[in-house]
Parts: C-alpha cells; sequence; structure tokens
C-alpha cells in the first residue's frame, strides 16, 4: 500500500517531470491538498495527474496543467490576481499560496458557495469568490497584475485585456472548445500587447452568462 507521504512524492515528481521547476510553485502545490477540491468517487485520484469530474459538468484541471499555468503566470507576492473559471477552486487555492490577494470567478452559484467553504476551512483568507460572467471580468477591483482563464474562448476577451495592468501578464486558452486549443501568454507594455504561444491545451468552453445551479 502507498502511503500519503509517498503519493505526495510520486506528486511532485510527475510535476517535475512534465516541467513544473519553479520552486515556489512547487511548495505552493505540495502545500495544498488537492484532495479536498475533488470529492466522492475520485478523491483517491487526487494525486493522479489527470483532470477529474466535479459539479455542474465540469472539471478540475490536470495538475501538470495547473502548474504550468502557474509558472507561465510569473506571481510576484504582492500582486493582485484575477481568475476566471473558479471550478473545484483548487487552482485559486494554488494562486493564493503566491499572490497577495486572489480574485476568483464562476459562472456557477454551486461552484462558488462549495469552494468558498472549503477557502474558509483551509483558513484562506485572501481569496474572494464571486458569481459572475467572467469574460468581463471583475470591472470594481480591476486592474490586476495577473489573470488567468481557465476556461477556453475564441480570442481574449477585451475586457480582461482592458483590466490588466501595464506590465501585467494574463494566461489563457484561446481556440474552439471542440478542438485543441493553445495555452497563450499575453504582456501589457506601455506600448501594447505581447502575445506568446506555449503549449497546446485542452479546456472547457468559456460560455456566456450565469449558469443554473
Ligand atoms: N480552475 C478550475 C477548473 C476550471 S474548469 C479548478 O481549479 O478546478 C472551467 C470553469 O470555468 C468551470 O467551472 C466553468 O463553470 C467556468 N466558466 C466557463 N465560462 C465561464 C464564464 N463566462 N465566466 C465564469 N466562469 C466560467
Amino acid at each position: 500500500m502507498t502511503s500519503d507521504a509517498e503519493r505526495k512524492m510520486q506528486f511532485l515528481f510527475a510535476l517535475r517531470s512534465k516541467g513544473v521547476t519553479d520552486a515556489r510553485v512547487l511548495s505552493a502545490m505540495e502545500e495544498v491538498d488537492r484532495a479536498r477540491f475533488v470529492k466522492g468517487l475520485f478523491a483517491d485520484k487526487a494525486y493522479e495527474d489527470m483532470p477529474l469530474p466535479i459539479a455542474c459538468g465540469q472539471t478540475i484541471s490536470q495538475p501538470s496543467v495547473v502548474g504550468l499555468m502557474t509558472q507561465a503566470l510569473e506571481v510576484h507576492s504582492r500582486d493582485k490576481v484575477l481568475e476566471i473559471g473558479t471550478g473545484s477552486g483548487y487552482q485559486a487555492a494554488i494562486l493564493s499560496q503566491l499572490a497577495r490577494r486572489v480574485y476568483t470567478v464562476d459562472r456557477f452559484r454551486r461552484l462558488i458557495r462549495e469552494a468558498t467553504e472549503i477557502f474558509d476551512s483551509l483558513g484562506l483568507v485572501n481569496i474572494t469568490a464571486v458569481t459572475a460572467d467572467g469574460s468581463y471580468g471583475l470591472p470594481e477591483q480591476a486592474p490586476f497584475d495577473r489573470i488567468l482563464v481557465t476556461a477556453a474562448a475564441e480570442d481574449p476577451p477585451g475586457p480582461l485585456l482592458a483590466q490588466l495592468k501595464i506590465g501585467g501578464i494574463m494566461v489563457l486558452p484561446v481556440g474552439q472548445s471542440d478542438a485543441v486549443q493553445s495555452l497563450i501568454r499575453v504582456r501589457r507594455t506601455g506600448e501594447g500587447l505581447d502575445y506568446e504561444e506555449l503549449r497546446p491545451v485542452r479546456f472547457v468552453p468559456l460560455v456566456e452568462g450565469l449558469g443554473q445551479e
């Protein structure tokens, strides 16, 4: 039988072998227990490097993808970060270890309620979770140092680009929902926006309006 410590070591080893090498990101991922964000049937698969189903027909992303996206975001300890697509809350919890403040938005009330309960139980007091259509960002808290989108849009949503500070970075998957998408990094400089394509990824689509649950 594999002990929790061994499983955790294998988890971190798998992350490193897939390119997650940033020490701050790895220690955040060591700190936050993914099993807390995966319920029921799938909880015993929490330390495997695979996406898993969560409520409302959504998915918690594959840990290595969470790690690579977090690493690409280059989060600093003074940063105010916006995440679009709270889902289980796992990615937001990782960000909360690295940033000053995290705002996370989902279109399903139920996901926001459940993620908030987990944040409270873990004492993650620097995360605020909000039910809203994240395509419009969070204008009342803008601008942001970093924006991470964990659902795929065909193009980077204009309101999100507008809510990025100069010097800010946004990481997001772009492309059709039924095809392979590209993970993109956008940097806002004094002159405009720089785009960089990072790797192929697969995410659920960014959907307009609020969900029914
Ligand atoms: N980051 C999550 C996984 C995200 S799955 C985690 O760590 O578990 C993608 C999420 O994006 C889903 O929960 C979905 O409801 C949400 N989503 C899709 N379109 C959205 C929109 N327009 N606004 C806010 N959230 C959206």
